[in-house]
């Protein structure tokens, strides 16, 4: 008996289901495999950056197999066509009788799915496992069996279930008795950029440490802190989470263990920080229940009539960080140079790329995926469409959030803005959301564009092209 289990979007040996399950049969003998697919990942426009943190992790998860006895096969495909082909190869030539793994949700990954289990079809048994969520899609619905279209109710019948559902975290397997011969890890040909080592780094044991101290120190300030972008007030696990590395079960478990509470106050920093997880729940389940979200198709329709701006000069402003908007700017010289970005950021930027630039959404859910480190369809594509007033729950149309008074509110003396735009260093706590105005006063001249747009003047543009837009649905 050969089982196979095949890592995708799961990097790690504790909590991970499929592996759990492989090794119960202390006589099976138990292989692994990884397959890269870096045009498939070029198409989902995947960063840099997070290829280079997924080769990172693959380095980590093999040693951590190894010691386990369990040899890691990788291997690099052009695509998920592709690695269809080699998988069922790989299990002709190596005998194997069970394959298993921990399903995705995005759509082309679920067809690649149903590819392998059509070429395997009487060769070998499939066990597939949801394992990336605290509750499989599908389970969360409303009394007529529809999925929710708005987070709270959402939230209320999740939270419900999950207190009757099994969340407890599987351990490591144990080592399997005789010892495997360690096939060298892929180097996946993709254009990598390093992210930061001292900011994240890699493997099971740094997330979980992380988690740790997370769940200790500091999630009983989140309410308080969780938007305020100069302090660390939120868990950076998001890269962690996003390529598996870490289980939302084991972010769950750690949060009780440290907070018995935290289901019961709903004014507690850690109630506040288990809703951000049911969030990406909620995102998830989306993606399953409404397809189209995965073609690029906005959850309200008549919101693709929009007759959005093609000013690339304006777009290319976006990304570089320099829109004249300090809040904007740094927000966007932070994710350019780290690959991550604080939420409440994400939300100003995105606000300001749709709404004052009135620039399609798609557009700068394309960068962030080209950029973070934690990039994630369902979240990303949840977090555009809620910023562009197109998403289910989202915000609405006509609500514009000022970026001027949004940094005046959550970065008040400039903390963070000074910390990315080193050429406002010199201006003062109260003029710092107000550079020019302060300039000019002063006689000094700033190494600082002037801000692209009136924002005044855009958000009645923008309520415009919403407006004309809604009544041509
Ligand atoms: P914490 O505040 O510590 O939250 C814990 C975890 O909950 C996060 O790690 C994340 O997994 C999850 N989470 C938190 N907020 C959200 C949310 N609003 N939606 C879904 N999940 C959430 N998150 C991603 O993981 N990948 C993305 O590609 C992504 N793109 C986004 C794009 C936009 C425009 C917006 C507004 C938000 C996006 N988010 C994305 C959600 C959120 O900004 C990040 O998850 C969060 O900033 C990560 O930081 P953290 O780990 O410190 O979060």
């Amino acid at each position: 008996v050969t089982h196979l289990v095949w890592f995708r979007n799961d990097l790690r040996i504790t909590d991970n289901r499929a592996l759990h399950t492989a090794c119960q049969d202390m006589h099976a003998k138990v292989i692994a495999v990884y397959i890269a697919t870096p045009e498939q990942w070029q198409q989902h426009d995947m960063a840099p950056r997070q290829a280079a943190f997924i080769q990172q992790n693959l380095d980590c998860l093999d040693a951590s197999l190894a010691e386990k006895n369990i040899p890691l096969f990788s291997h690099q495909c052009a695509d998920f066509a592709e690695s269809v082909e080699w998988l069922s190869d790989f299990c002709q030539k190596n005998s194997v009788t069970d394959l298993f793994y921990n399903r995705q949700y995005e759509l082309n990954e679920r067809h690649r799915d149903d590819r392998v289990s059509e070429l395997l079809q009487g060769k070998c048994t499939l066990h597939a496992f949801d394992d990336s969520l605290l509750l499989p899609p599908g389970s969360v619905v409303t009394g007529s069996g529809e999925m929710y279209k708005v987070f709270t109710p959402f939230r209320k019948s999740f939270l419900q279930r999950l207190t009757h559902s099994d969340t407890r975290c599987l351990p490591a397997p144990k080592p399997r008795a005789d010892k495997a011969e360690r096939p060298p890890i892929v180097s996946i040909d993709y254009p990598f950029e390093q992210p930061d080592p001292s900011l994240f780094p890699a493997g099971e044991d740094a997330a979980l440490q992380r988690l740790r101290s997370f769940c200790r120190e500091r999630v009983q300030d989140y309410q308080q802190q969780r938007d305020i972008p100069a302090i660390d007030g939120t868990s950076c696990l998001s890269p962690y989470l996003a390529i598996g590395v870490l289980s939302p079960r084991q972010c769950f478990n750690r949060l009780l263990a440290e907070c018995p509470q935290a289901l019961e106050d709903d004014q507690s920093g850690a109630f506040v920080w288990l809703n951000e997880l049911v969030w990406r729940e909620f995102y998830r389940h989306l993606l399953v229940a409404y397809p189209k979200l995965c073609r690029h198709k906005p959850f309200i329709a008549w919101t693709d009539n929009v007759r959005w701006s093609g000013d690339a000069d304006h777009l290319a402003a976006w990304k570089a960080g320099k829109t004249g908007f300090p809040i904007v700017d740094a927000a966007m010289r932070q994710l350019n140079q780290t690959g991550w970005m604080h939420n409440r950021l994400r939300m100003i930027v995105a606000s300001f790329l749709v709404k004052d630039l009135l620039i399609n959404w798609r557009a700068g859910e394309c960068y962030f995926m080209s950029q973070l480190l934690d990039g994630d369809l369902a979240a990303n594509n949840g977090g555009w469409q809620w910023a562009a007033s197109s998403g289910t729950d989202a915000a609405p149309y006509f609500r514009i959030f000022n970026p001027t008074t949004q940094g005046e509110r959550f970065d008040k003396k400039g903390d963070f803005i000074r910390r990315w735009l080193p050429e406002l260093a010199d201006v003062p706590d109260s003029d710092i959301h107000h550079p020019h105005q302060w300039a000019i006063k002063q006689g000094r001249v700033l190494d600082y564009p002037e801000p692209l747009v009136d924002h005044a003047v855009a958000r009645k543009q923008t309520l415009q092209a919403f407006e004309e837009a809604k009544r041509g649905a």
